[in-house]
């Protein structure tokens, strides 16, 4: 199913992972998420197989430049948005009744401490590195260090929505899914900076040679240097720019592409 060859494959394969896979990943992630390196590692895989099988991207392709493409965060930055969000519900007294002793805990009188910020939350003292990084220690953390516009929002909504406009999260771009698929996987892998061309592939210990084997011996072979500038692909080049000169620019004069 996720290997379906549909016009918005790239598009229906993020889907699928953000409601049937990643919720998953996603379910307690408040608690669990002070697991392991080597389990987080495990988890993050399972995200990465989901981005790699939804752009087509080589196995190699770097793990963030892989999230950007589809939209996606590391599940490392939702679990801490999830906590701070789940630390503004039990500050604002927003969770259930059973879990009110929790309100307590980071409810203290704070008027003898001089805090540079308002809003700000005693931080716990710890001993042991794994208590460090647990709920209450590390979110409190994470909290006293957001902007006062964050940690002040009036309801749960506003908080999530300036805590997303603060962190800059990932959306994907819908022109990304139009196309056809094999010619979205190569403009995939180019926008990923790892196709087959030379630079890329020497970038990635891939190839001996970053430059071009169609030009002089001095001319790398980069996205820049393959779309606009190999002479090479001067005549598809043309072809392709007169097909699409009425949107990008009616006024270019293509025959000058020609002497490049
Ligand atoms: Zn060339």
């Amino acid at each position: 199913m996720l290997r379906s060859h549909s016009e918005n494959e790239m598009y229906l394969t993020t889907f699928m992972h953000r409601s049937f896979i990643r919720s998953l990943l996603d379910y307690t992630d408040v608690i669990h998420d002070n697991c392991s390196k080597f389990n987080t590692v495990k988890l993050e895989h399972v995200q990465r197989r989901a981005c790699i099988i939804a752009t087509g991207a080589i196995r190699l392709t770097k793990h963030e430049t892989l999230l950007q493409e589809v939209g996606l965060e590391t599940l490392k930055s939702r679990q801490r948005h999830h906590r701070l969000v789940y630390l503004y519900k039990i500050k604002n007294k927003l969770t259930p009744s059973f879990r009110s002793n929790l309100h307590s805990m980071i409810n203290h009188n704070t008027l003898n401490y001089n805090f540079r910020r308002q809003n700000q939350i005693i931080l716990i003292r710890t001993r042991t590195t794994c208590f460090y990084n647990s709920f209450f220690p590390a979110p409190i953390r994470d909290w006293n260090n957001l902007p006062l516009v964050v940690s002040s929002a009036i309801s749960v909504t506003c908080f999530k929505n300036a805590l997303n406009k603060t962190d800059e999260v990932n959306t994907s771009k819908k022109l990304y899914s139009l196309g056809h698929s094999y010619e979205k996987i190569l403009h995939t892998r180019l926008r990923l900076g790892l196709s087959r061309l030379s630079k890329h592939l020497f970038n990635y210990n891939l190839c001996l040679s970053k430059f071009c084997d169609h030009c002089d011996g001095n001319t790398i072979e980069d996205t820049e240097h393959y779309l606009l500038k190999c002479s090479h692909y001067t005549t598809p080049r043309i072809t392709l720019l007169l097909n699409v000169k009425h949107i990008i620019c009616p006024d270019i004069n293509i025959t000058l592409l020609r002497d490049l």
